[in-house]
């Protein structure tokens, strides 16, 4: 067994039925892509829309891409014929433009909201009431060629485990009250590879693991 499949089944081994794993591919070749494939695994995620499209036209049509990083309006429609999940919306222009790029190909796109729950200014992500606001409008029919399917969080980089506990938890009850009223919410993707046993403690139901399935990257980004 080589040393991806091993990395795999002792995380697989952690996570519970109904926690999706999605492979975090970023910087790794497609050989490596290739190998977790041909163990039966096909989600994966990566962060950059040029590399994500250069792996999807060399890869396996079947794969489920996952678009988890920043994501720019100029570059929404590379990613839209194809991408299964982006995890990334943290604007109303951005929802905008997904949905004005699904329509043009008569696809609905399926988004993740991207809540801002950590204390680091630096983060991309919305705020509660920007959230409600862009579901509403969702709601009131403004994006049809977007559906909206849960939320999608980082917390802080931080050793302090009650700091990410509350982090995580204070999004899962965010998701539990906007997914009542929001029937196509079934998602909540929280949790990497140095927080998902806490995420899914907390409640997630989807967790984006790089490092600990592909080993450590060459460089972070
Ligand atoms: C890189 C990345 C991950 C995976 O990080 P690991 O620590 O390697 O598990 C998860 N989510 C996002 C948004 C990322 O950019």
């Amino acid at each position: 067994m080589n040393e991806y499949a091993q990395r795999l089944q002792t995380v697989l081994r952690e996570i519970p039925d109904g926690v999706e794993i999605v492979a975090v591919s970023k910087t790794h070749p497609a050989a490596a892509i290739q190998a977790l494939y041909e163990l039966g695994h096909r989600s994966f995620g990566e962060n950059k829309v040029q590399e994500l499209c250069a792996k999807q036209e060399e890869l396996p049509k079947d794969i489920r891409w996952h678009m988890i990083g920043h994501l720019q309006r100029n570059k929404v429609r590379y990613i839209v014929p194809f991408v299964h999940l982006i995890h990334s919306v943290d604007s109303d222009r951005l929802l905008a433009e997904i949905d004005k790029q699904g329509g043009k190909i008569n696809r609905v796109v399926d988004c993740l909201l991207q809540v801002r729950i950590a204390r680091e200014e630096t983060k991309f992500g919305l705020d509660e009431t920007e959230v409600e606001q862009l579901l509403e409008a969702c709601g009131q029919g403004q994006y049809p060629w977007v559906r909206v399917r849960g939320l999608m969080g980082m917390a802080t980089l931080t050793g302090d485990f009650s700091q990410i506990t509350q982090e995580f938890r204070g999004l899962k009850l965010l998701y539990d009250r906007l997914s009542v009223p929001n029937p196509s919410m079934d998602t909540l993707s929280m949790g990497m590879s140095g927080d998902y046993r806490i995420a899914i403690a907390e409640g997630s139901t989807m967790v984006r693991l790089g490092s600990s399935i592909f080993g450590a990257r060459a460089y972070s980004n």
